[in-house]
Parts: C-alpha cells; sequence; structure tokens
C-alpha cells in the first residue's frame, strides 16, 4: 500500500480475507463491516490526499478552491458545513424554499473532494438484496418503504440530470447482481422470495436462477445466478458541481478551504450559533452538519454513531479484448462468499473505463490495519492498497469472460486506486433532522457507504424537515430519523450487534 504521506507501517501482503456476516454482503452498494473502536472520529485530512479519477479529470475547474468573498461573512441565516452531495443538495433546496435567507457552504478542504468526489460512481438503488437485514432490524413497512426510497432516490437524481442536461456521463443502464457461489446464491434466493412474499416491488427485476443462462448473461464464468434492474453510473464530483454553480448562481456564499472547528452557543436562550473557523466565526440560526463520516469530529454526541472508515476504489481500463462491441454493458454487484463484494461500474458513456469499489475481500485486512492504527480512519490518502488490487486482478482475470487471455499493453489494465472515507452509521442507516438537544442544528449523515442511493431524497428531505413539514409528507423512511430515543438506543447497545443484523 502506498501513500502519500507516511503515517503508520504498512499493510503488507494480506490478501484473499473474506469477512465474517454474509447477511450484511447481502445489505447495501458498499458492504461495511463495523469497526471494533467505535468511538474514533476525526477531521478531514488536509494534505495527501489520493486524487480520485474523478477529481484528477477537473483539475483546472476554479470551483475546486472557490471563495464566493474574500473573507468569510459573519453571519448567515443558515451555515452548511460540507461541500460533497449532501451539502450541496441540501443549499438547493435551501435556496429554492427560502430565496432570500442567506447561505454560507463551508468546505475544509477542495470543494466536494471527500466521499462524493472519491467513490465508486455508482447510483444503484437496493430492490430487494437488503431487505432481510432491515426487515429484521426495523420490521417489514419500513424494510420495505426504505428500498421504495431507493429507487425513488435514483428517479430523482437521474431526472435532475437529464432536466438539468448535466454534463455528468450518466448512463443508465441494467445493473446485475451475480452471485458466484451456490451459498450465496441460495441466500439472494431466499431474500428475495421472502422480499417478494412480503409485498416488496419486484415486476421490474429479470431473475435468472439458471446457472449457465446466468453466465451467458452477466459474462461471469461463476456466474450462479443474475438479478437484473435499472440504475445509473456517473461522474459524481461534475454532478454535484453543477448543482453547487447553480447555487452560487442563486446566491450561497462558498468557502473552500475552511473548516469549522467547532460550534457553541452565541447567544443563549435565542437559538443561535456560532460556528468558529480559522477564518473568522459566523453566527447563524441555522447549522447543516453534511459532515457525514466527518461528523463526530465537531459533534461529539455522534461518537460511535457515525465512524469513519477508509475504502478503495479501483480504476480500470479495458483491455482490447473487450473494448468496442465487446465492451461491458452493464454494472454489476458480483455476490462472493462470506460477504465481500464487487460493486463493477462501467463508464459506457464515456470513456469506458471500469471502476471497481464495493467491499472487495482485500477491504477486510485494511480494516484490520486502521483498527491497529485508528489515526487512519480518515485517510484518503492510500492508494494501491495491496490486497484490494490483488482482488481485483485476481476476479478480472478469472472470472470476467474475455479478460482472462488478454496480454495487457502499456496503459491497460488496472492503473490507479483512491481511498475515501466512509460513513458508518451504527444501524446501518442516516441520520436525518434536528440534532437532539440543539434546536437550530441540524444533520445529514450517517450514508453508510451507499449515498448515491439516498442523498437526492435525503438532503432536500431535511431541508423540507427544518421548514416545518412532518416526517409523513416529506416521505422519508421513519427509520433515518435522528431521535433522543434512537441515539440513547444506540448508545447503550452493542455496536457489532447493531450493525450486523
Ligand atoms: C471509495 C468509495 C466508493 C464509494 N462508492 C459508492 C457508490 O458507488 N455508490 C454509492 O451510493 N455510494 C458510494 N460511496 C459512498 C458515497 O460516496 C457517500 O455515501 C456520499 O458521497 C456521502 O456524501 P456526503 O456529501 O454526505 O459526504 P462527503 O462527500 O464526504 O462530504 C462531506 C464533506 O464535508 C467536509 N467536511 C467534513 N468536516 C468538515 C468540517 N469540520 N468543516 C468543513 N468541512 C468539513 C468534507 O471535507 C467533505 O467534503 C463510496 C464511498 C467511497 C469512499
Amino acid at each position: 500500500m502506498k501513500q502519500a504521506e507516511d503515517t503508520t507501517s504498512g499493510l503488507g501482503g494480506a490478501i484473499g480475507v473474506t469477512v465474517a456476516e454474509s447477511s450484511t454482503a447481502l445489505n447495501v452498494e458498499e458492504h461495511a463491516s463495523p469497526p471494533t473502536n467505535q468511538a474514533r472520529t476525526g477531521y478531514p485530512k488536509q494534505d495527501g490526499q489520493s486524487l480520485s479519477y474523478w477529481l484528477q479529470q477537473v483539475r483546472s475547474d476554479p470551483l475546486l478552491d472557490h471563495r464566493t468573498t474574500e473573507n468569510l461573512p459573519n453571519g448567515a441565516d443558515t451555515v452548511i458545513i460540507g461541500s460533497g452531495i449532501t451539502g450541496t443538495l441540501a443549499a438547493r433546496e435551501h435556496l429554492s424554499i427560502w430565496p432570500d435567507r442567506s447561505v454560507v457552504i463551508l468546505e475544509a478542504r477542495e470543494f466536494c473532494s471527500g466521499a462524493t468526489g472519491r467513490n465508486a460512481g455508482h447510483c444503484k438503488p437496493d430492490q430487494w438484496r437488503g431487505f432481510a437485514k432491515f426487515e429484521k432490524a426495523y420490521g417489514t413497512e419500513q424494510a420495505i418503504k426504505i428500498l421504495d426510497n431507493e429507487a425513488d432516490t435514483w428517479r430523482a437524481l437521474t431526472n435532475y440530470v437529464q432536466e438539468h442536461k448535466v454534463d455528468c456521463d450518466l448512463w443508465i443502464g441494467e445493473t446485475l447482481d451475480v452471485p458466484v457461489d451456490d451459498e450465496v446464491a441460495e441466500l439472494t434466493k431466499e431474500i428475495f422470495e421472502r422480499y417478494k412474499e412480503a409485498g416488496g416491488k419486484v415486476d421490474h427485476i429479470k431473475v435468472t436462477t439458471e446457472p449457465t443462462s446466468a453466465a451467458q448473461i452477466s459474462r461471469i464464468k461463476d456466474a450462479k445466478a443474475c438479478y437484473a434492474w435499472q440504475a445509473s453510473t456517473l461522474q459524481p464530483w461534475k454532478l454535484t458541481a453543477h448543482v453547487m454553480r447553480d447555487n452560487l448562481d442563486k446566491g450561497a456564499n462558498l468557502q473552500t478551504y475552511t473548516t469549522a472547528t467547532s460550534i457553541t452557543r452565541s447567544n443563549e436562550g435565542s437559538g443561535k450559533w456560532t460556528v468558529h473557523t480559522e477564518r473568522g466565526d459566523i453566527a447563524c440560526e441555522n447549522i447543516i452538519h453534511a459532515t457525514n463520516a466527518y461528523s463526530a469530529a465537531l459533534e461529539p454526541d455522534l461518537k460511535g454513531l457515525i465512524t469513519p472508515k477508509p475504502h478503495v476504489c479501483t480504476k480500470v481500463v479495458p483491455p482490447r479484448a473487450v473494448s468496442g462491441s465487446r465492451a461491458i454493458k452493464n454494472s454489476y454487484g458480483v455476490l462472493l462468499p462470506g460477504g465481500a463484494l464487487f460493486s463493477i461500474n462501467p463508464r459506457s458513456t464515456a470513456d469506458g473505463n471500469v471502476m471497481f469499489g464495493g467491499s472487495n475481500p482485500g477491504q477486510q485486512a485494511l480494516d484490520e490495519w486502521v483498527d491497529e492504527h485508528p489515526e487512519n480512519c480518515v485517510n484518503d490518502g492510500l492508494t494501491d492498497v495491496e490486497g484490494v488490487t490483488q482482488c481485483v486482478q485476481s476476479f478480472i482475470d478469472n472470472n470476467f469472460e474475455g479478460w482472462n487471455q488478454t496480454t495487457y499493453g502499456p496503459g491497460e489494465g488496472i492503473q490507479s486506486s483512491w481511498s475515501g472515507v466512509i460513513g458508518l452509521s451504527i444501524d446501518g442507516v442516516p441520520f436525518v433532522g434536528e440534532l437532539p438537544g440543539k434546536p437550530g442544528q441540524w444533520i445529514c449523515a450517517g450514508h453508510h457507504g451507499h449515498g448515491m442511493a439516498r442523498t437526492f431524497t435525503a438532503a432536500p428531505g431535511l431541508v423540507r424537515l427544518m421548514n416545518g413539514e412532518s416526517w409523513d409528507t416529506v416521505g422519508l423512511p421513519r427509520v433515518f430519523e435522528i431521535t433522543t430515543a434512537r441515539v440513547q438506543k444506540l448508545k447503550g447497545a452493542s455496536a457489532l450487534k447493531i450493525a450486523t443484523v
């Protein structure tokens, strides 16, 4: 493993480790095992971030270090902390509801250089896979609601991109979930059948349970089954930048390279807050925490509830044998034994490069290394994590039709990889709403490595809650709400037990 600035000893060559809870893998886009040190947190790392492919593509864009005003305003109606997809969409909704109220967005580093600017570019609504876990944790009605919300979110994102003609390489097509092991195939079948029996919508999902046909459809040699439905890939930085540019046109004030270091009550009883930064303070009525993985650094009450964990994305340039008419035409969730998952996302409407994210089997060794060196919990300066890279190589060599006989020429094959920091939620779903005991402070965070299928409804939903709308009219799953009862219950619970149900 390489990193831009050395912090501690490396990971060595540990590879091929599988994770324990197969039921967890059948949950989210980015399977996320719980860290053992639940209380760890940190502010965004200032130096030595690895550059994601998305950030490499926009190096001359002035939005990266934009400051709308030279000096930080000393007051605002609302301060939004974080310029990822959540903070940017929250600003958009705020400007739409209250065009005359002032909004300042603080970003610790370059615009959108957190998880959004370094993810695997997949907006894949979970349409059945997570059902068993969510049903066990939250009951049938909420479990269905969560999956319906993911479909709504995907539609909201794609509608926005199409309506506003956003240049962000959007692809809409069939995503394939492919178990490559008999036991995993059996489990997926059980979950799918249970979801259907419970009244979940499945008419839009094409199911193939016969392995030979599944292998033909998916082009994955070991496929045991194949589940296909609509999803998208996109360039997430460009989408977020489009929304932010529109926000700036409508009067938002973006201040990059400005870390919010603490928040205090500026006027006891009046509900006003002061956000402190090294460039000065801002007094405000409302604060939106759009800080995801880093939330607990600024709001210590969230320690143990939202925990940062580095994840890796790998960019692969397809060799000639799988380019042109033979290029990969679907995105994938490859479901591996032991709970691991490859999320594979080709950029079919752009350069054809293929992003490998998800919880690659090599991720567990990285997790163990971070547990031993918790200062790395916010390390988005990693590259070429050996175990992760080797698992990607091994998968494409052994499983993808056409790739195994290829001799890679220069510029083909694995080209680069980078880390980003996901915000694990202790109970697997985001925290949305007003922070208990802190009127005027709001949060939308803890997207559990799956924010592209959450934030297009959760972030505007939060702002509508700020405007006095009820949960029912906003339409988000009730279990996303941050309440005193939820916080107390989770703080008193065994993290491992909750996180892996
Ligand atoms: C490698 C990787 C692959 C992923 N792949 C996918 C995928 O394919 N599909 C999917 O759905 N999800 C994926 N995710 C998860 C997804 O990217 C996140 O859930 C989503 O981007 C969260 O958006 P956000 O705006 O809430 O957080 P972020 O994008 O992390 O934004 C938070 C921002 O807040 C800033 N900030 C934090 N603290 C402060 C402070 N004190 N002061 C000022 N600024 C601050 C940060 O610098 C950051 O820019 C992936 C994540 C990673 C890391």
